[in-house]
């Protein structure tokens, strides 16, 4: 005997799973050791002068960060929200450009010696969500960056090296990096660096790649009645398609994901002459990604062949994504200069990598080293991109981490820039990843 229920309303999923994903979490966070840097990173001087001039810019970040939060605009349409940026750096005396690499709402700046020493960019995003504004919390990205780029500018002219505000807009939805990376935006960079609100203070949360692929089945109509052997059917095809994928999963690396949607037919008297399918496939590895883009291939061909019907695959409408690649030197220097700001920050042993989506600066660091850390800014159990996350961006835990990240940002920009053993570890640990990948070339 079942439960009565209203059946016209679907039930509410269980929250058990998180709930045990976090009790686990805590139990490993309890005993996990901080992360330490063998670096020491940037004279106490210099450290001491940036942080007095992040500090000085704290309530600047904290209405730059509101500012562009209570006026969310979606990817590639960033307009107000990139010329607030470049309004906050032009404040401070420097040239802001705004419009560069083939986008209207990139923000290029740069502070320090013009050649010949080290180059480290700070990446702001600040593109929103349809419906919910900022439930990614990109404008503390961007207030971040900013402050970062500041606090590290002030010092320029001690420096022997030069550090880099880069604004990159559509990020959600969209792979704006990538586009940027194609017109050069980050040729003759040495190292980028970013951080990403999240339910936890992690160095190597991963970020896994994405690929969108489209399928179109091409059938013959008929009279679904009066003839139907006369026909192919293009919705047949899609359904297979889709119960195909969907019996893939149970063999598929465990960190795997393949996510779809169909559509297909008028009317049920006419067998359908065409059906469409839109898939998000990702994966953890590069490699891996590329097998299961390939194991989809077969699928969408294999289904052609058995019901008669054409079929035409769009990989990529969008740029893909690779996975994110994370710099350890850097990430250790990240996670001391948190702990000066009272936070822990931890791994992807301790964090729940279950919980991963994408981003487009998996592209970037490919191409080159950089990291990507999480900042705390909402309990762990408010996912991102819901309405509840933004109201967590928007309040006092969003301005508390847009000034922590904005210390964090620009203390390890200053580390990487005056520490040559650092910079050396950096080179070599991006070097044994894998060195740069032709990212444009990866799947043909
Ligand atoms: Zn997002
Ligand atoms: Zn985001």
């Amino acid at each position: 005997m079942t439960t009565a229920r209203d059946l016209r309303r679907p039930t509410t999923p269980s929250t058990r799973y998180l709930d045990a994903l976090r009790d686990r979490t805590e139990e490993r966070a309890r005993v996990a050791a901080p992360l330490t840097s063998p670096y020491p990173g940037a004279p106490d001087a210099l450290r001491t002068a940036v942080a007095d001039a992040v500090t000085a810019r704290e309530e600047r970040i904290v209405a730059l960060s509101r500012r562009i939060f209570a006026d969310p605009e979606e990817a590639f349409a960033e307009h107000r929200s990139a010329a607030a940026v470049a309004e906050e750096v032009r404040r401070d005396g420097h040239e802001a450009e705004v419009g560069r690499f083939g986008l209207p709402t990139t923000v290029l700046a740069s502070a320090g010696r013009a050649s010949g020493g080290p180059v480290i960019a700070v990446l702001a995003e600040y593109d929103a969500l349809p419906g919910i504004g900022h439930g990614c919390g990109h404008n503390i990205i961007a207030a971040a960056a900013v402050g970062a780029f500041l606090g590290v500018a002030a010092v320029a002219d001690r420096l022997d090296g030069r550090v880099v505000l880069l604004g990159t807009p559509a990020e959600e939805g969209s792979s704006g990096k990538e586009l940027m990376a194609r017109e050069g935006a980050f040729d003759g960079l040495d190292g980028a660096i970013m951080a990403h609100p999240f339910g936890y203070d992690a160095a190597d949360h991963p970020f896994i790649g994405r690929r969108i692929l489209r399928v179109r089945y091409l059938g013959v109509p008929a009279h679904a009645s009066a003839a139907p052997f006369m026909g192919r059917n293009a919705l047949d095809a899609a359904t297979l398609h889709y119960q195909a994928v969907a019996q893939l999963r149970q063999h598929l690396p465990p960190g795997d994901r393949v996510h779809g949607v169909l559509s297909g037919g008028d009317r049920p008297s006419v067998v359908p002459a065409h059906a469409s399918l839109e898939y998000y496939l990702r994966s953890p590895e590069a490699a891996t990604l590329r097998e299961l883009s390939d194991r989809l291939t077969e699928i969408s061909e294999g289904i052609a062949i058995a019901t008669g019907t054409g079929v035409e695959l769009d990989w990529d409408p969008l740029p893909f994504t690779l996975p994110s690649r994370f710099n350890r030197p850097l990430n250790e220097r990240w996670a001391v200069n948190q702990e000066q700001r009272g936070r822990r920050v931890l791994t992807r042993e301790v964090v729940p990598s279950e919980l991963a989506a994408s981003t487009d600066f998996g592209n970037v660091s490919v191409r080159l080293p950089g990291i990507h850390p999480v900042i705390a800014v909402a309990p762990p159990e408010v996912a991102l991109h819901t309405a509840e996350f933004a109201a967590y961006a928007g309040g006092e835990a969003g301005d508390r981490a847009a000034v922590d990240a904005a210390h964090g940002l620009a203390l390890t920009a200053l580390d990487f820039l005056t520490d040559p053993a650092l910079r050396a570890a950096v080179a070599e640990d991006f070097a044994a990843a894998g060195g740069p990948l032709d990212v444009e070339r990866y799947f043909s």
